[in-house]
């Protein structure tokens, strides 16, 4: 069952249409030229709100501001007549409310369309000039300027600008990284040139690997245990999960909720019976024939996949040279005696054989 809580209100904003300035949610016509919000204009939620105590928040808890049926001009929910034009607000229409409303963008720079002075996007007058700013843009990062350009002395200002990452560090840092990767690999894998080289010597090494079941015992692991698990005991932990809402009250102001529920997990301890490897057996040899061990196996026992490893061994100008074929098919195409051309990578190791 999920569980509500209300933790208090903020603050919106809204853009006038008119000249774009930023306003304050209570304010229900503009601080700057003085047109009033129309009721198509949204409010959005400011770039620094501040959490209000419900106590403190009495305008907040009222419910949707009411446009005027005649002028348009918002009202409070529990104004009688109109305050611009004294109309009968039963005429109005209730502004929407009750929507969950998306975080507003990080704290940005916004450029003052009176005097060009760059301030954060928490304020809603220029710092420098006293203008209203505008929205502020879509999220650019923007590149700190070196020195010399910042504001003139504003010691009263409280709003720091974040510090901001340098990108052009950043990115010139992983694009050395990549280059030397690439050059590392292409070392790795282009051939710089080649040998001619006689097979001397061929090896080969096989093994075996008897498993047998033997008990695991698992402890607290989420989920349900697996069907052929046994000696199995369950406990479950509940924990509580929750999300912050901000909600829409249609009057300048949004309700900070916090929407909790219970999330379940089992945990189970239990045992299982698993093939193990108990004992390998090796087999080695100095030809083209690759054996494998034949254990004789008891009961409960059972034998597992084998695993070979092969060798050449060449004599070239380059001194001598050792070279591991994938596969046993392979590997018997090196007779002793045989030539051979390698090609060598940087580090004269062997990239590619071909006779
Ligand atoms: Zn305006
Ligand atoms: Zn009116
Ligand atoms: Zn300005």
């Amino acid at each position: 069952m999920a569980r509500k809580q209300t933790l208090g209100y903020v603050e919106l904003e809204w853009t006038c249409p008119n000249c774009n300035s930023r306003n304050r949610g209570r304010d229900k016509t503009c601080a700057n030229c003085g047109a009033p919000q129309p009721e198509n204009v949204k409010f959005e939620r400011a770039a620094d709100e501040k959490l209000i105590a419900t106590a403190d928040a009495k305008g907040a808890a009222l419910g949707p501001d009411i446009h005027c049926g005649f002028c348009g001009t918002r009202n409070p929910a529990d104004a009688i007549t109109c305050s611009q034009c004294g109309a009968n607000l039963k005429e109005g229409k209730a502004r929407a409310a009750g929507q969950e409303m998306a975080a507003a963008a990080k704290v940005t720079a916004v450029t003052c369309t009176n005097c060009g002075a760059e301030n954060p996007s928490t304020r809603t007058m220029c710092e420098k000039c006293g203008s209203p700013l505008p929205t502020a843009a879509a999220p650019v990062s923007f590149a700190a300027p070196m020195g010399g350009s910042a504001a003139p002395a504003a010691p009263a200002s409280s709003a720091k600008p974040a510090k901001k990452p340098n990108w052009l560090l950043i990115g010139g840092i992983t694009f050395l990284l990549m280059i030397c990767c690439v050059a590392g690999l292409w070392a790795f894998l282009a051939p710089s040139s080649s040998v001619q080289a006689t097979v001397t010597d061929v090896y080969w090494q096989t093994s075996v690997p008897v498993l047998a079941q033997q008990e695991v015992r698992y402890n607290d692991k989420a989920g349900n245990p697996p069907g052929d698990a046994y000696d199995v005991s369950c406990h479950t932990e509940t924990k509580s999960v929750c999300e912050q809402k901000t909600i829409d009250q249609g009057n300048g102001y949004a309700k900070v909720e916090e929407v909790c529920h219970d999330e379940s997990t089992d945990y189970c301890s239990y045992t299982m019976l698993e093939w193990k490897t108990i004992q390998t057996y090796p087999l080695e040899g100095y030809d083209l024939f690759p054996q494998y061990a034949s254990p004789t196996i008891s009961n409960g026992q059972r034998l597992g996949s084998p695993s070979e490893s092969f060798t050449v061994t060449f004599d070239s100008s380059k001194g001598t040279l050792t070279y591991n074929p994938g596969s046993a098919d392979e590997f018997s195409q090196f007779a002793p005696g045989s030539e051979w051309t390698l090609k060598l990578n940087a580090f004269g190791g062997i990239v590619s054989v071909s006779q």
